[in-house]
């Protein structure tokens, strides 16, 4: 029998709904039970007269554990690919279920090694948005109190942004510019669908609402000794943390040897040209290159400075040739296109060592 303990609902997805239990390969399987007895969740049972176990309470079975497979010493055990339980987590409805189950049993769930926050709280104005796409606004923040500001954060670090008055977790966002006198920073925010969020940026913040943001967090800074020739690869809104270390560049070592190449899937996308083509109008040895999967209606850059292509990041750099010579890389962007690049440097034999990278989460 099911135990309705082990099938309730996975993170708001009835378990019936969910396809993930064991198969047993017979021909492999030796019989030694490890997995009928190893499993606390009685999905098993034993027939003692073939000495195989069976699979008799499938959805007892916890989504995502492979426990018994991978203690299997014959092997004898599958599951479908994790990717179809990956591909869940992405669902938005999962997404929230899971941060609402965090919030309502924080007293329960909170880490007794806790330690204060050693990062600044601090409070920002909106004082400007500006659609700069279809999908991406940009927002301008300002310190609330003149000198409580992020001022001595370094070029490529993120913040966290709490939503007045709201009942879900923070969202983090790159610093697209480099520090400023006034203490002002610059966030790129993208669209995201059923996102709480982006779904108030889009449609309910104004200029004046006042956030807190928590930061400056980050590791995705300048590593590089000063002659180092550089690489920048974005992926969408990864433009932002992108765009701080090269305005940082361009201020303090303007003949240095730099590639950007930006990819999004529409060239109607891109933004921020008339940014890009006044640092690249500064920095002789600046080379950008935009690469988009689908240029219909794009009229192609207005200036000297900008290259394109049809393809994605990948396509631009073997054009390119950029890592025929040795490069330190700053790539950030979704997680897919930084595991994708990651695979092909790797098949390049390019070094970790010379490689930073900015995941922006999910
Ligand atoms: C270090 C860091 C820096 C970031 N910098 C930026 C930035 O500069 N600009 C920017 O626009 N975003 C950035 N992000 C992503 C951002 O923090 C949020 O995840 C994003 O804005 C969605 O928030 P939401 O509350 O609207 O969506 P949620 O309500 O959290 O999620 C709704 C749905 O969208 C999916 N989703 C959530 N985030 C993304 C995403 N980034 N891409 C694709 N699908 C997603 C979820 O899986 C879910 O299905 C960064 C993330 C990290 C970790
Ligand atoms: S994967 Fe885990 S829960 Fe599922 S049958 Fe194996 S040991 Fe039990
Ligand atoms: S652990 Fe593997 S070999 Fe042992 S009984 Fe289970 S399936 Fe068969």
């Amino acid at each position: 029998m099911p135990n309705p303990q082990f099938t309730k609902p996975w993170h708001g997805i009835p378990r019936e709904n969910i396809e993930w239990n064991p198969t047993i390969i017979e021909d492999a399987c030796i019989g030694c039970g490890t997995c009928v007895t190893g499993c606390s969740r009685l999905v098993y049972r034993f027939d003692f007269e073939r000495k195989k176990p069976v699979v008799i309470d499938p959805l007892n079975c916890m989504v995502g554990c492979t426990t018994c497979a991978n203690t299997c010493p014959a092997q004898a055990i599958v599951f479908p690919p994790l990717e179809s339980i990956l591909a869940l987590e992405g669902l938005p409805e999962v997404r929230h279920a899971v941060e609402d189950d965090l919030l309502n049993r924080r007293d329960i769930l909170v880490s007794p090694l806790s330690i204060p926050h050693p990062d600044r709280i601090v409070s920002l104005s909106v004082s400007g948005i500006e659609p700069v796409s279809p999908e991406v606004i940009r927002v301008t923040l300002t310190p609330v109190e003149a000198g409580e500001c992020f001022c001595e954060f370094s070029a490529g670090q993120y913040i966290e942004l709490w939503q007045p008055g709201s009942s879900h977790l923070s969202r983090s966002y790159s610093i697209a510019n480099a520090p400023h006198g006034d203490g002002s920073i610059t966030l790129h925010i993208r669209r995201v669908e059923s996102g709480r969020f982006t779904a108030w940026a889009f449609n309910e913040m104004k200029v004046g609402d006042q956030l807190q943001a928590r930061g400056p967090l980050g590791s995705f800074t300048m590593r590089s000794a000063p002659d180092t020739p550089l690489l920048f690869i974005a992926g969408g809104t990864g433009l932002a943390p992108v765009l701080a270390l090269l305005e940082q560049q361009v201020t303090f070592s303007p003949e240095r040897d730099m590639r950007l190449v930006w990819g999004m899937k529409h060239a109607a996308d891109f933004y921020a040209l008339d940014t890009l083509h006044l640092l690249a109008s500064r920095a002789p040895n600046l080379k950008v290159v935009l690469a988009a999967e689908d240029l219909t209606s794009f009229e192609g850059p207005t200036s000297k400075h900008l290259d394109w292509i049809e393809g994605n990041v990948l396509d631009a750099m073997e054009e390119d040739n950029a890592l025929s010579i040795l490069r330190d890389l700053y790539i950030a962007g979704p997680p897919a296109m930084l595991r994708e690049i990651a695979r092909d440097l790797d098949r390049r034999g390019v070094s970790r060592e010379r490689v930073h990278m900015d995941s922006f989460g999910v």
